[in-house]
């Protein structure tokens, strides 16, 4: 199996630490807010890693955190006079309804909150390697000490780098990021811990490289404590994680300072393959919350769309080519996915022992996940064996089945009952079927062209049948 790893920029076969136990690790949603589905994009690509993993016969620990300390968050809970733990609860549930409608599941959903003193614990371990300053604002992590800063993100020769870059008084360098803050006086926040350092939160970065080292590694394994609290942090049992995944726009400095952090503190690699999924645009930019230019799963179900759709939709570029989002793409996901769920739902027994055919597309169809998750040259073979006329409808249906299963897809089924038609559809359907009864095919496809154009789509056959589209 081969994977793109941005941090050689590369290409490489994938080689696990330990085969039996593939680690990997997914930045999750900042739960202030609904996500929008360019969130679940990148969510959609750690699931199709983790099926792909698992085709492969590896076992798989997937982690995602949630984030549940933000400014953002206490921003939001200020606004609406209500709590902090009222807002991040609502927003978590929705989005893993929202996991749970698209078919991804990760092992563990580890918070922030509840990883404050190993936070802590990792922020005393960087001070007593002289990696911290102190300033009127925070603990900073000092980048010049660090000497191998940048070798993820290339942060600085990058305009969209520098200007995410916090700008704060008392900085070294520009590039130094916190990791604990401390509350300013006449600030209100209502989520504030003790610290070594005093009363305050922490930083973003550390508490993806405490969520990952806990839940992955023994780091955290042994009973030691800090700060009053049995955290049990041996750095020298940090093993390598396999795989990190994220957003293109987390790697140049998030996933930066998550690397320099954790390396700083363990002396070993942090992380073997960096998977980075590029943007879901609207037009030609990042479909984002701060823009404005977001479209929820809610705005998505309410125009009638199967949530695997979406799923689907995703899957009509490589997850690393940017893809532009449109309603007219929804609709074509919706009808391909509906053809090949309708492969499934033919009469047909599918085989028990596997035939020569079987073999030869499903190890095709897997080869070209391997090389580096290509979905939509994988979703080609598989529509060239549908077309081949010679391959039988119940060898078909058990190789869509093995596609639709390592894919993540559910049937869709969006056929409408005759008597559920608007009053206007069913009488251009009257009409349609009057004028072929006369012959007159050219009119009777208009009408055809005329009931799409409305959202239905005629299926002749043996028995007139009509699906939402
Ligand atoms: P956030 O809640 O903004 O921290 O984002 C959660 C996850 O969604 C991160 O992995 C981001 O990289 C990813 N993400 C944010 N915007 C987009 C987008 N437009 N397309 C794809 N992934 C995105
Ligand atoms: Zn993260």
């Amino acid at each position: 199996m081969k994977l793109y790893n941005s941090l050689s920029r590369k290409i490489e076969e994938f080689n696990p630490v330990n085969p039996s136990n593939v680690t990997m690790y997914t930045c999750g949603p900042t739960v202030y807010d609904f996500q929008h589905i360019g969130n679940l994009r990148t969510a959609t690509l750690m699931d199709l890693l983790n099926r792909v993993l698992k085709a492969n016969k590896y076992n798989v620990k997937s982690v995602m955190n949630i984030t549940d300390v933000e400014d953002k968050i206490e921003k939001r809970a200020a606004e609406l006079g209500v709590t902090v733990d009222e807002i991040t609860s609502k927003y978590e549930k929705i989005y893993m309804e929202q996991l749970a409608m698209l078919n991804i599941s990760a092992d563990l959903y580890p918070h922030a909150t509840e990883h404050i003193a190993e936070q802590i614990a990792l922020i005393l371990e960087l001070e007593k390697k002289g990696y911290t300053y102190k300033t009127d604002y925070g603990i900073y992590f000092d980048t010049s000490k660090d000497s191998d800063y940048g070798k993820l993100g290339n942060t600085f020769n990058s305009d969209k780098g520098q200007s995410r870059i916090e700008l704060t008084e008392g900085k070294r360098q520009v590039e130094d990021f916190a990791l604990w803050k401390f509350v300013q006086s006449g600030e209100t926040r209502q989520k504030t811990w003790d610290s070594p350092w005093g009363v305050g939160f922490p930083g973003w970065h550390i508490e993806c490289s405490a969520m990952s080292m806990k839940s992955l590694t023994n780091a955290f394994a042994k009973p030691t404590s800090t700060f009053g609290v049995d955290v049990g942090l041996t750095a020298t049992d940090f093993t390598t994680i396999d795989i990190h995944i994220g957003g293109d726009d987390l790697k140049e400095i998030h996933h930066e300072n998550e690397l320099a952090q954790t390396e700083s503190i363990t002396g070993k690699t942090f992380i073997n393959y960096w998977v980075h999924g590029a943007m879901l645009n609207v037009d030609e930019t990042k479909m984002s919350k701060s823009l404005g230019n977001f479209i929820t799963m809610q705005t998505v179900l309410d125009k009638g769309f199967e949530p695997m759709a979406l799923r689907y939709f995703y899957y009509s570029a490589h997850y690393r080519s940017e893809l532009k989002f449109s309603w007219e793409g929804l609709k074509a996901a919706t009808v391909a996915l509906q053809n090949l769920s309708t492969i499934l739902t033919t009469p047909g027994v599918v085989e028990t022992t596997p035939g020569v055919v079987w073999e030869k597309y499903q190890q095709m169809f897997l080869e070209k996940l391997n090389d580096d998750l290509n979905v939509p040259q994988a979703l080609a073979v598989l529509f060239n064996m549908i077309k081949d006329e010679n391959i039988k409808i119940d060898e078909k249906k058990k190789i869509v089945a093995f596609a639709f299963n390592i894919l993540g897809l559910s049937p869709i089924n969006n056929d409408v009952k005759l008597e559920d038609l608007p009053e206007k559809v069913a009488e251009l359907i009257q009409k349609r079927e009057a004028l072929r009864k006369s012959k007159d095919f050219l009119e009777a496809d208009k009408i055809r062209d005329t009931i799409k154009d409305i959202g239905y789509e005629i299926l002749d056959g043996e028995e007139l049948k009509v699906r939402k589209v």
